[in-house]
């Protein structure tokens, strides 16, 4: 018997690695994407992305950041080539704290390194930051900031490399959803046919599989602002602060200054629908003006900084935040791989280990991630 010959769509965090991993485990593998690796409409376009295992009570991604901080890691080491960078994550607590008690048990459990700040300790610590609603702080010490697009690029340099196969061509999705698939045809006319075929297409998988996926996953437009930290200072620079999140009334999140690209602020809020093809990508004046007040009032000495980039992002969001890894209801060559719902870049190499172990091993993918639960939504 010949290698097994695996399709690969999408060159996201989800697809790259699980496209490595394919390749990795003995396949042969295709990867194919219409505007190549961590492209500026992907979700995994743009700089960085957080790395933290924090994520409450009863749930299996601290698990799963564990596994892939030690991919990124091993990664790193075996291809000389830096992406995690440890400056840790601060998640500053207001009120109601049953999330933070819930990832301090989890990040326990997991062995994740992690600190309990006092509202004295964090004030010592981060001057900078005005505490001013927080009660206490969970900081993730070997947690921080991952690059985004880059790495992308490098997995997929890596699996060019190592035997993989890479095209920079869209596969016309027409009737892949609800026709036995016996090959996909490519924008240049020409068709690729494998013994199986991974759809790792972030938010573009309600378009592909209308009927399995449709309104399960939806896509939303989230705007991020860079700010310039100060010229004669570094003390808003990756030196001096960690990541933050700011777990109060509105969930705002950012990377201090890092990789000469400014200060990011986000709001996690969910936004309006956004088209991922078509959508224009200027961050609106309205949530510029939201993170310059938000910017001003948590940390009084960016008060006047002024912007130097913005991004339009976009989540595949499902209704319950978990991801999508599975087979395809009806077709037993398809497997469905996304919906990273905000927080899928960080898992790439720990979802890229599980794709290959399902397609290739039939290892049963966790249930929170099959499509059928999604049925009672
Ligand atoms: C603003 C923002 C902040 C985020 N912050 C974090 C964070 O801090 N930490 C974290 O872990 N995660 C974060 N995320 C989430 C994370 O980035 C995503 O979950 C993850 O990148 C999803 O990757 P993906 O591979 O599923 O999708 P994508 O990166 O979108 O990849 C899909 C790929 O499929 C290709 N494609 C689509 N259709 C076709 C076709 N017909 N033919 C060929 N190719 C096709 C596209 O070109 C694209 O490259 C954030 C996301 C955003 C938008």
């Amino acid at each position: 018997m010949g290698k097994p010959h695996i399709v690969v769509v999408g060159a996201g965090a989800f697809g790259s690695w699980s496209a490595w991993f394919l390749l990795q485990s003995g396949a042969r593998v295709t990867l194919v994407d219409g505007w190549g690796p961590g492209n500026s409409r992907a979700s995994s376009g743009g700089e960085t992305r957080i790395f933290r295992g924090g994520y409450g009570a009863d749930q299996p991604y601290t698990r799963m950041a564990r596994r892939a901080l030690t991919l990124w890691q091993e990664h790193e080491e075996r291809w000389s080539r830096k992406f995690l960078y440890r400056i840790g994550v601060l998640w500053m607590v207001g009120g109601e704290d049953s999330f933070e008690r819930g990832s301090l048990r989890e990040l326990k459990a997991e062995g994740l390194e992690h600190e309990e700040l006092s509202l004295q300790e964090l004030e010592k610590r981060w001057p900078q930051i005005n505490f001013d609603g927080v009660a206490w702080g969970l900081y993730e010490i070997n947690a921080g900031y991952l690059t985004a697009r880059t790495s992308c690029q490098a997995v997929v340099e890596k699996f060019v490399a190592e035997g993989g196969e890479f095209q920079q061509l869209a596969i016309s999705g027409e009737g892949i959803d609800s026709q036995r698939l016996d090959g996909l045809v490519l924008a240049d006319g020409t068709k690729l046919v494998a013994d199986q075929y991974v759809f790792a297409c972030g938010p573009w998988l309600p378009k592909l599989f209308p009927e399995t996926v449709g309104k399960k996953i939806r896509v939303t437009r989230q705007d991020v602002v860079f700010f310039g930290t100060p010229a004669h200072s570094n003390a808003f620079d990756e030196t001096k602060l960690p990541v933050w999140a700011d777990h109060g009334e509105r969930f705002f999140y950012g990377i201090p200054g890092n990789q000469y690209r400014g200060f990011k602020v986000a709001d996690d809020t969910r936004g309006p629908e956004f088209d991922p093809t078509a959508g224009e990508r200027m961050a609106s004046a309205e949530s510029i003006s939201k993170m310059r007040d938000y910017l001003a009032y948590r940390f009084p000495g960016m008060k006047d900084a002024p912007v130097l980039e913005t991004r339009v992002c976009q989540y595949e969001n499902t209704p319950d935040n978990n991801f999508i890894l599975d087979r395809h209801p009806s077709r037993e060559n398809v497997w469905i791989v996304g919906g990273g719902s905000g927080h899928g870049f960080k898992h790439g190499p720990a979802v890229g280990e599980m794709v290959a172990k399902a397609v290739l091993d039939d290892v049963q993918p966790e249930v929170r991630f099959r499509l059928g639960r999604l049925d009672n939504f």
